[in-house]
């Protein structure tokens, strides 16, 4: 299946986000958790370490962490009731190996993965799982950590969680970019490490849909995991960087289930990707109100007024980062006065990060108008028209609000 058969299923029913499935489906879901962390209980753990001491030892709390296992609860759109099991999986998250590869990347994905100033749990939990390589992490080198990635693939073959990092060169330029001594392309790499894995998360823009280094002219012919592997499960987390609490919820999904999450037809799992940027963006009421930024540094700025005409793309864009933030959930680009430039999104760089809102005008108004539409009901072909639809809404609120001005 192709990147535009994907994008073509995006309006189906499978697009929806389905946030109460029943209770016969989540009293079933229970009881196949439960077994399932039995299961895994009898595996001998990779990492012989205490998730109990180590979360004490970092300052948190019992009642932190239950915490933090009711709030991923939520964001898995499981009920509350789930809340005991994932705390049980986060604690036998030592029980997955996972083996990362960087390709054509920054290592930002990486960066994020590890940055933490007062350790959250999400960075914690992230620090304990069994990672058997990580180029970047690990203290080998050269030789060394060739033998240590085929080790970590020939002992955990079939078991082992790939995460990709950064895009795969398949154009004229792919020889630019070869690893180890062979001079292996990344493209390579990736299918003979994908090739004994369970799944594969591709973590990042640049590991989904080919991110920065596909923007044109792409010169290496960049693209994402998914058009180079088709023979096994692929989770795309997008974002650049990606969010580590969607890299934990991928994890502790697939411990707790066996499965891999419910994924949108880009390959995203719902519970972090099923809603935009804009449904639940703190700005949205004067997005609502007529109330703009107009320039940098002006009065609506000063007042936290919405930035869809400076440029926010967050209308167009499917992700949860207005609902778990970045950075020890501290703030996130809207947040801290920037508008989205839909990092999340496929083509992203070339289509989403300028400074000006969508005015494409060939394009027709979403039947209904207005962007208050559900995600069921909007495609990404339809996403453009509503980008046409907020306009004329935001327009038509803002006139609004220079009348009754004009009026007083
Ligand atoms: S346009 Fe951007 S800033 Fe405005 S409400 Fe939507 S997401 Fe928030
Ligand atoms: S706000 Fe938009 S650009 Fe910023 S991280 Fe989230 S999806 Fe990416």
């Amino acid at each position: 299946m192709n990147r535009e058969h994907l994008r073509s299923l995006f309006t189906t029913k499978s697009a929806r986000v389905e946030t109460n499935r029943g209770e016969a489906y989540y009293a079933r879901l229970y009881e196949q958790c439960k077994a399932r962390l039995e299961e895994l209980k009898k595996i001998e753990p990779l990492r012989k370490i205490s998730i109990k001491e180590i979360l004490e030892d970092e300052g948190v709390s019992r009642r932190d962490f239950l915490k933090w296992a009711s709030a991923t609860t939520a964001m898995l759109m499981l009920p509350s009731s789930f809340t005991p099991l994932v705390a049980e999986a986060a604690e036998l998250m030592t029980r997955v190996p996972v083996i990362w590869i960087e390709l054509q990347d920054c290592a930002g994905n990486s960066e994020a993965f590890i940055r933490s100033d007062g350790p959250k749990v999400d960075d914690i939990i992230l620090e304990i799982i069994s990672l058997e390589f990580q180029e970047t992490l690990m203290a080998a080198a050269g030789h060394q950590a060739e033998a240590q990635l085929e080790d970590a693939m020939e002992h955990f073959k079939g078991k082992y969680l790939l995460f990709v990092e950064g895009a795969i060169p398949v154009g004229p330029g792919r020889e630019w970019c070869t690893i180890g001594a062979s001079g292996e392309t990344f493209e390579e790499h990736l299918k003979r490490v994908a090739n004994d894995a369970a799944a594969i998360v591709a973590v990042g823009t640049c590991a989904t849909f080919g991110g920065v280094p596909a923007a044109a002219p792409n010169p290496t012919g960049a693209v994402g995991v998914m058009d180079v592997v088709n023979n096994k499960p692929i989770i795309n987390i997008p974002a650049c960087p990606a969010n580590p609490a969607n890299m934990v919820g991928v994890i502790l999904h697939y411990v707790l289930t066996g499965q891999i999450p419910e994924l949108d037809s880009l390959l995203r799992p719902k519970f972090a990707f099923g809603y935009r940027i804009h449904d639940n963006c703190e700005r949205r009421a004067h997005f609502d109100a007529g109330e703009f930024v107009e320039e940098w540094g002006d009065e609506g700025a000063k007042n936290n007024f919405c930035l869809y005409k400076m440029g926010c793309k967050g209308p167009m864009t499917f992700n949860n980062c207005s609902i778990v933030r970045y950075n020890e959930s501290v703030n996130w680009p809207i947040g801290s006065g920037h508008g989205c430039i839909g990092c999340s999104e496929p083509g992203f760089w070339d289509k989403y990060a300028y400074e000006r809102p969508m005015a494409d005008a060939n394009i027709k108004m979403a039947p209904g108008g207005g962007v208050e539409k559900s995600v069921d009901e909007f495609g990404l072909g339809l996403l453009t028209a509503a980008g046409v639809g907020i306009a004329i809404h935001a327009a038509a609120s803002a006139i609004a609000g220079k009348k009754s001005e004009g009026e007083e």
